[in-house]
């Protein structure tokens, strides 16, 4: 592919279209760059899509908003074609760039590409995995993708249909766990949960909360947050719950506290699942040439620039909202070969 100056012509295959995938094909946009966004689901968005704003009486930070309009500027933008439902099947290196093949719905496509940028995110682990905590199921055990669900679709009087008066957080759930593969800190739960804890007792006030943790991440702004957090209704348990049944509809969560076995009843336990790899992560490896690491998710072998395969978002680790958003534009920077220190963007 070569331009009539004769410099390679950037065509760029974006895999995944959540907000990774979707922040590095506007960024590619900016340049007139064209991209292929290739989403497995139906719909754009990735997880991001499905959360709800953390604020109760003052905005928390989450970083939800961040993604503003980025869906509808995507299906609008002319750069960007979007391939729904669809997967790659195979990928050969050509002399200049790649020749991919694509199922899309029912359909094959051939095409070739100049870069291909990987942003296939994570695995929504506690919705999705059989866990080495001893568990029932009932509708008041929520995972944290759920609970964020619930906050999307709240009303200013209503996040539940009924009003809790006892919850319980399980934190690390999934997460710096050996038995679950994942001897890593998931990063993002100790900080989704509190928040959405502050937005339940905006909602019910009288609501007792129970954190059961391992120890939560140090950083100043949940230091901040736990000290803020630190009133009357609101409990700290450190340990790792060791069953959760169901008693009746309500569940009841097993715990050792002081080495004796405790029982005790809450209306919602909310599983805050972490970030695990994505389960396509050994097949892109494999068709890319980049590395698998330790925990599952892919890392670079040689810089990208050689490669010209590039890595956006979860797909490599645990990420915030903001810092995936920074990684991905940033691959899109220098997918245009263009640094910010150019002071060509705002
Ligand atoms: C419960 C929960 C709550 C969170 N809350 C917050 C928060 O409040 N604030 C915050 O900063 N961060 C939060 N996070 C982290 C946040 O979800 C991530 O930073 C963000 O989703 C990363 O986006 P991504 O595009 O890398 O991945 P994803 O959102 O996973 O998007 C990946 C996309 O790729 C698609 N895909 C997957 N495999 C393939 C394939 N093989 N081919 C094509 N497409 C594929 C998927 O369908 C999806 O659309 C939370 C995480 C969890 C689990
Ligand atoms: S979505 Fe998050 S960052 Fe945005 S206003 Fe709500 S709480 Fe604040
Ligand atoms: S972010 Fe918090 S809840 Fe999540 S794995 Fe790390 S310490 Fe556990």
């Amino acid at each position: 592919m070569k331009s009539e100056h004769g410099d390679p012509m950037k065509n760029v295959l974006i895999i995944g279209g959540g907000l990774a995938g979707c922040t590095a094909a506007r960024t590619l946009s900016g340049f007139d760059i064209p991209s292929v966004i290739l989403e497995s689901s139906p719909s754009l968005g990735g997880k991001v899509r499905q959360f709800g704003c953390k604020s109760g009486s003052s905005c928390s930070q989450c970083g939800v908003c961040a993604a503003g309009n980025l869906w509808d500027e995507v299906e609008r933008d002319e750069n960007i074609t979007i391939l729904l439902d669809s997967s790659l099947i195979d990928l050969r290196k050509e002399a200049c760039g790649f020749s991919a093949y694509i199922k899309s719905g029912s359909d094959f496509i051939e095409k070739s590409f100049s870069d291909i940028v990987l942003a296939n995110g994570f695995l929504d682990y506690a919705s999705n995995a059989k866990t080495a905590l001893d568990m029932d199921r009932s509708e008041s055990i929520l995972t944290g993708m759920d609970l964020e669900r619930a906050l999307y679709r709240r009303t200013a009087s209503e996040l539940f249909a009924e009003p809790p008066k006892k919850v319980a957080y399980v934190l690390c759930f999934g997460s710096r766990s050996v038995k679950e593969k994942a001897n890593y800190c998931s990063r993002v739960c100790c900080g989704y949960s509190t928040r959405s804890a502050k937005v339940i007792r905006h909602y019910y006030p009288e609501c007792e909360i129970t954190f059961f943790y391992m120890d939560m991440q140090t950083t100043n702004a949940l230091s901040a947050f736990m000290q803020d957090m630190n009133e009357p209704g609101i409990r700290f348990i450190r340990c790792r719950p060791a069953r959760i049944t169901v008693n009746g509809n309500d569940p009841e969560i097993i715990y050792e506290d002081s080495g004796v076995l405790a029982r005790e009843t809450f209306d919602k336990v909310i599983l805050c699942g972490g970030i695990h790899p994505n389960s396509d992560n050994v097949t892109l490896s494999d068709l890319t040439g980049l590395r698998v690491d330790e925990n599952g998710f892919l890392e670079y072998v040689k810089p990208p620039e050689k490669t010209h395969v590039y890595l956006a978002g979860c797909v490599s680790g645990p990420k915030s909202i903001r810092e995936t958003v920074a990684e991905a534009r940033d691959v899109g920077l220098r997918i245009a070969q263009i640094s910010e220190q150019d002071g060509i963007l705002a």
